[in-house]
């Protein structure tokens, strides 16, 4: 039997990097929900919309393909966009236009279609709590915003991505951690059942076996 994993936790803790790993080693499809929210804001940035316009999102969704690719490449409209939805700019956005209730069903219903069949390992804020309540495997991963703002930053150096400094990426972080919390719409909060792992001080070798331990119950039912 194939279970699905739900990841979330705030901006910058690891949650793609692990799951990635995780997907890799138990034959599971990662999903990075947070991709979606940033090719939506990419989209109305690129098209003029305001990201408040909770009216005009909606219909721009209307006539929104996004894709994410089992191997990690995130398609909107045809375009490969991986690099572009990632910007510091455009992570703020995606804050923004995360915070309607509108464009987070639209983007709930997807999700939860795509991950009808098991196998999924699914990382973003509200995965616990809204999209897969259900879900076998549920994780709260946190880190320390300085731990956070110095991995995002080691990140784009190493993705040759235009970066702020350590200082201005830990506000940016700060900025979205407030936002994320604070909506009325699906606040990032822990699910009652989720298991909550602080990754300040672990190697992500640990992070990925603490969260691997968790579902070898479940993988182990399959070898039987
Ligand atoms: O995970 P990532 O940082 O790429 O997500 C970008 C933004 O999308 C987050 O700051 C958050 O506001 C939003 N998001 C969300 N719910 C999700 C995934 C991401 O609100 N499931």
């Amino acid at each position: 039997m194939k279970i699905n994993i739900a990841i979330d936790g705030p901006s910058a803790a690891g949650k793609s990097t692990i799951a990635k790993i995780l997907a890799e080693r138990l034959g599971y499809v990662h999903l990075d929900t947070g991709a979606m929210y940033r090719c939506c804001a990419l989209k109305a940035r690129r098209n003029g919309i305001d990201l408040d316009d909770e009216e005009a999102l909606c219909a721009m969704l209307e006539n929104t393909d996004i894709q994410l690719t089992p191997q990690g490449d995130v398609y909107l409209d045809n375009e490969k966009v991986n690099d572009e939805i990632r910007t510091d700019e455009n992570s703020l956005a995606a804050s923004r236009v995360s915070s309607l209730g509108g464009v987070r069903r639209e983007m709930v219903k997807r999700q939860q279609k795509m991950a009808e069949d098991k196998g999924f390992i699914m990382d973003g804020r509200d995965i616990g709590t809204v999209v897969l309540p259900d879900a076998e495997v549920k994780i709260f991963m946190t880190a320390s915003a300085h731990a956070r703002a110095v991995r995002r930053y080691e990140q784009n150096i190493a993705k040759h991505l235009p970066t702020g400094s350590i200082e201005e990426i830990a506000k940016e972080i700060a900025e979205r951690d407030e936002r994320d919390t604070t909506r009325s719409e699906s606040p990032l909060r822990k699910a009652d059942d989720a298991i909550a792992i602080d990754t300040s001080n672990m190697t992500i070798e640990e992070v990925v076996n603490a969260v691997y331990e968790r579902a070898l119950p479940y993988v182990k039912e399959d070898e039987d």
